[in-house]
């Protein structure tokens, strides 16, 4: 004996609750599948508790995907506004941290708390502790068995989220399930994670876990302005976080120490002004005291200023300025914040984020190749496609 439903969503995170009150309010029959004990894990996680729900400067070019265009149509019809204008709707306190972050001024559990209301307003069956592990095609749409019993539905949205933090939810059913309807899955990686060292690099470095910096990190053409936190593994912070997406094995990572100042005018100005002055005791006015005395320890020398001509100055500004980061490696799905990769947008309607190859069938969040930066980009990605799936299904 099955359940029937109109819309059954596998995934009560954030893409999944936004897209199943959305096909509610149609007046669709609507069940929500989720497996962990409790709904939206990742949105209680986010933010530090505070979820940074949105960012106002989202634009396509804030999206890692094999198809920079897909993301555009679905961003365009639902935008940080309109997520902003339901947060207020429900009264939800909330500021603007930095870069165009919003988060709630009290908890995330306000945004968990917003989204299942609209999903009771909405006639939403959300079924918590229920995994979903198979799905075939039905007579008239599909039967998915899942372990509290088998529902049959006429639309089926896959909400299932990616690897990341498998603790809060990761599950590599999304892919699966691509894979037996005929999709592509682009291979997949953690992204938004911090780098690992190794060797006589993390010995050099990782004993001043905790000093934080500002740094400008770039790889592959893209670069981020930032703090970086050094760690007991490697190097952290948003800097390192944003950078990470772009970054794979054996690519080339540097890191401007410096951002902002012309390093190379303030060395010769520092000469003339303090020429007895070690090198590093000038460096640590403009850096982390522990920091700058490493670097010239173990990089730079440590004479004093009136040494140092005026080549030596320019050699030392540029090391500053492109420092290479040897990472060996991330620290994986264990602690990203997203999948990188995943459902191959090809196969998908970018206006409706069904499948080319099964009607009925959607993928949405962070299962699709789609993956935003640091700051609020992947909730508007989870909210704006599953606003998109959820106005059709
Ligand atoms: C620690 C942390 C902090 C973050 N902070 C932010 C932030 O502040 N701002 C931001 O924009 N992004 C943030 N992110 C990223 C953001 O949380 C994700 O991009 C977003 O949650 C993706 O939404 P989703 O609905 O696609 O997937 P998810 O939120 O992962 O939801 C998928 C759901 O599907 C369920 N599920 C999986 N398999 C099954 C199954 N077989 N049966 C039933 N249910 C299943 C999971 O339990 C999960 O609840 C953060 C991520 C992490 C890990």
């Amino acid at each position: 004996m099955s359940s029937a439903c109109d819309v059954l969503v596998i995934g009560a995170g954030a893409a999944g609750l936004m897209c199943a009150l959305t096909a509610g309010q149609r007046g669709r029959r609507v069940v929500v599948l989720e497996r962990a004990n409790k709904v939206g894990k990742k949105i209680l996680m986010s933010g530090g508790g505070r979820c940074n729900f949105t960012n106002i400067g989202t634009t396509p070019a804030n999206f890692l995907s094999a198809n920079p265009h897909f993301c555009k149509s679905a961003l365009a019809r639902y935008t940080p506004s309109d997520f902003i204008a339901l947060v207020d709707r429900h009264g939800i306190p909330w500021h603007e941290k930095e870069l165009g972050q919003l988060f709630c001024d009290r908890s995330s559990k306000d945004i968990v708390r917003m989204l299942l209301d609209e999903c009771e307003a909405a006639g939403v069956h959300v079924v918590t502790e229920c995994e979903a592990a198979s799905v075939a095609r039905g007579s008239d749409g599909f039967l998915v068995r899942a372990s509290t019993g088998d529902f049959d539905c006429a639309s089926l949205v896959v909400a299932s989220g990616g690897l990341s933090i498998p603790s809060l939810g990761g599950s590599g059913l999304g892919y699966q399930l691509a894979r037996q309807f005929g999709h592509d899955v682009l291979p997949t990686r953690a992204g938004l994670v911090p780098l690992t060292l190794s060797g006589r690099h993390a010995e050099r470095l990782c004993d001043l876990s905790g000093v934080a910096l500002p740094v400008e990190a770039s790889c592959n053409g893209q670069s981020f302005r930032n703090a970086m936190l050094v760690t007991h593994r490697g190097l952290s912070g948003p800097a390192i976080l944003q950078i990470s997406s772009y970054w794979q094995p054996g690519d080339a990572l540097r890191l401007d120490l410096l951002p902002g100042l012309d390093v190379a005018a303030h060395l010769r100005a520092q000469r003339s002004e303090r020429p007895a002055a070690e090198l590093r005791t000038v460096l640590a006015d403009l850096m982390p005291r522990r920091f700058a005395h490493r670097l010239c320890e173990e990089w730079l020398g440590n004479r004093p200023m009136r040494e140092l001509g005026d080549r030596a100055l320019r050699e030392i500004a540029s090391a500053l300025g492109q420092w290479p980061v040897i990472a060996s490696g991330t620290e994986g799905y264990r602690t990203a914040e997203v999948t990188l990769g995943g459902v191959d947008t090809d196969g998908l309607s970018s206006t409706t984020m069904m499948s080319r190859h099964v009607p009925g069938l959607y993928f949405i969040g962070e299962v699709v190749d789609v993956t935003g930066w640091l700051g609020g980009y992947n909730f508007q990605w989870a909210w704006a496609s599953g606003r998109a799936a959820g106005e059709v299904a």
